[in-house]
């Protein structure tokens, strides 16, 4: 254990110095390396642990939950032959899953907006993607109603759409890109939304005339742009914590219910899972809640679109143990899910309770909607892939990743009205 602290010890000062450049140019992932590591027992664990604190020349690309699973941290090229030690020490087994992230973040970028007009061959920033919504509204003006939830850290609109082809329809939810790095959400759900308004087909058609759909195209607006202008690898808020250097907190852990138990969210500012100093100390979960509180007769279903991971999760997030009163009605729905989403290309996704299947995670807006708003038919969506490109997923991937949602958007609405949800009247 001795030899262990040494090299922690030599981890921390070394990550001073394994930081990214700064400032106004672009942060860039020169061989920057993701490994998947496997977490086989309790000193390992540790050690994971420790690491994804870290917030200099270390990035935890997919967190894990104990011993058996696995994590995914990307390294910087100065923190790779401690990082190699470490893991030797150790007894790690490891794999390398990206050689080189700056190589795809350049692929990205040369693709980048590529479509003339809005569409879905390539990634859009926020700008852009307000100004499709702009178009949409103006032009199917007899189906929807623009609503803003209210203002991000830095000021800007957290804007939504309420497509509604007639008085009293059950409502859906969808909240998409709380995390900023994962842009095949939004991506994905401006596709889902461009079907809704234009698709022909029956069963689409019956979506759009006998639901109410509230949709967020991009939820964290300020960790957004800032992962498109300055750090792709951007996941958080952008609010200043006191006290620290590091920006921001994982809105995704902010929300009042279970928050911060059973490990399920960090309290060190610099972690990606950093819970916020206080629930609801982020602008962005608050308007959420106070939005959905407003009109929660009217939901549903609450639909919150992630990558990477190929998982449907439900809740309870805060548990590995503890399990909802309906969960039996969740897993045949997330089946239902699951297989229509393999149909197009085979795509596999894995179902459950987010805690059992995942991670434990607590805090987030689905566990929330749950647990406080009485909204009992919950999903995270955790896209494409399962770690080959991760966060950087090629503009390729947007159409299928997009038709295989839509897919699993259907089963899952359908299954959830042949399982009593989609009553108007909720009984409390
Ligand atoms: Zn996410």
């Amino acid at each position: 254990m001795k030899l262990f602290g040494f090299v922690i010890s030599a981890l921390v000062v070394l990550s001073v110095f394994g930081n990214n450049c700064c400032c106004a140019e672009k942060v860039r992932y020169d061989n920057h390396t993701v490994y998947k590591v496997l977490i086989e027992n309790e000193n390992q664990l540790t050690i994971v642990k420790h690491l994804s604190t870290l917030a200099k020349g270390y990035n935890l690309w997919k967190p894990f939950h104990g011993i058996g699973s696995d994590a995914h941290i990307m390294v910087s090229p100065k923190m790779k032959n401690a990082f190699d030690s470490l893991m030797e020490l150790n007894g790690f087994e490891k794999e390398i899953l990206v050689e080189n992230v700056q190589s795809l973040i350049d692929e990205e970028s040369s693709s980048f907006e590529r479509d003339a007009t809005f569409g879905w061959t390539s990634y859009h920033g926020l700008d852009k993607i307000y100004a499709w919504i702009d178009e949409i509204i103006e032009e199917n003006s007899d189906l929807i109603t623009p609503f803003t939830i209210g203002k991000s850290y830095e000021g800007r609109d957290i804007r939504g759409i309420k497509i509604s082809a007639k008085e009293g329809n059950p409502g859906i939810f969808i909240e998409t890109n709380v995390h900023a790095r994962e842009w095949i959400t939004s991506a994905t759900v401006t596709y889902f939304i461009n079907e809704l308004l234009n698709s022909d087909r029956a069963e689409i058609k019956n979506l759009r005339e006998n639901i109410d759909w509230y949709i967020i195209p991009v939820y964290n607006v300020d960790g957004f742009v800032y992962s498109h202008e300055k750090d792709r690898m951007w996941r958080k808020t952008r609010q200043p914590v006191k006290g620290s250097d590091c920006i921001g907190a994982d809105a995704n852990r902010n929300f009042d219910s279970h928050w911060m138990e059973n490990g399920g969210a960090l309290s060190d500012p610099c972690a990606e899972t950093f819970a916020g100093p206080k629930p609801f100390s982020e602008p962005e979960a608050q308007a959420l809640a106070d939005f959905v509180t407003k009109i929660e007769d009217k939901i549903n279903i609450y639909l919150s679109f992630h990558s990477y991971g190929q998982y449907l999760l439900c809740p309870y997030g805060h548990s590995a143990t503890d399990f909802p009163s309906n969960y039996e009605d969740l897993l045949a729905i997330g089946k239902s899910a699951a297989d229509a989403i393999k149909k197009p290309y085979g795509t596999q996704f894995t179902y459950g309770s987010t805690g059992s299947v995942l991670y434990v995670a607590s805090g987030t807006s689905v566990d929330w909607m749950f647990n406080e708003r009485n909204i009992k038919v919950g999903w995270t969506f955790e896209f494409r892939d399962k770690g080959r490109y991760g966060f950087v997923l090629p503009a390729t991937h947007i159409k299928p990743n997009a038709k295989e949602a839509v897919e699993g958007v259907i089963a899952l609405v359908q299954k959830s009205s042949d399982l009593g949800y989609l009553k108007n009247k909720r009984v409390n």
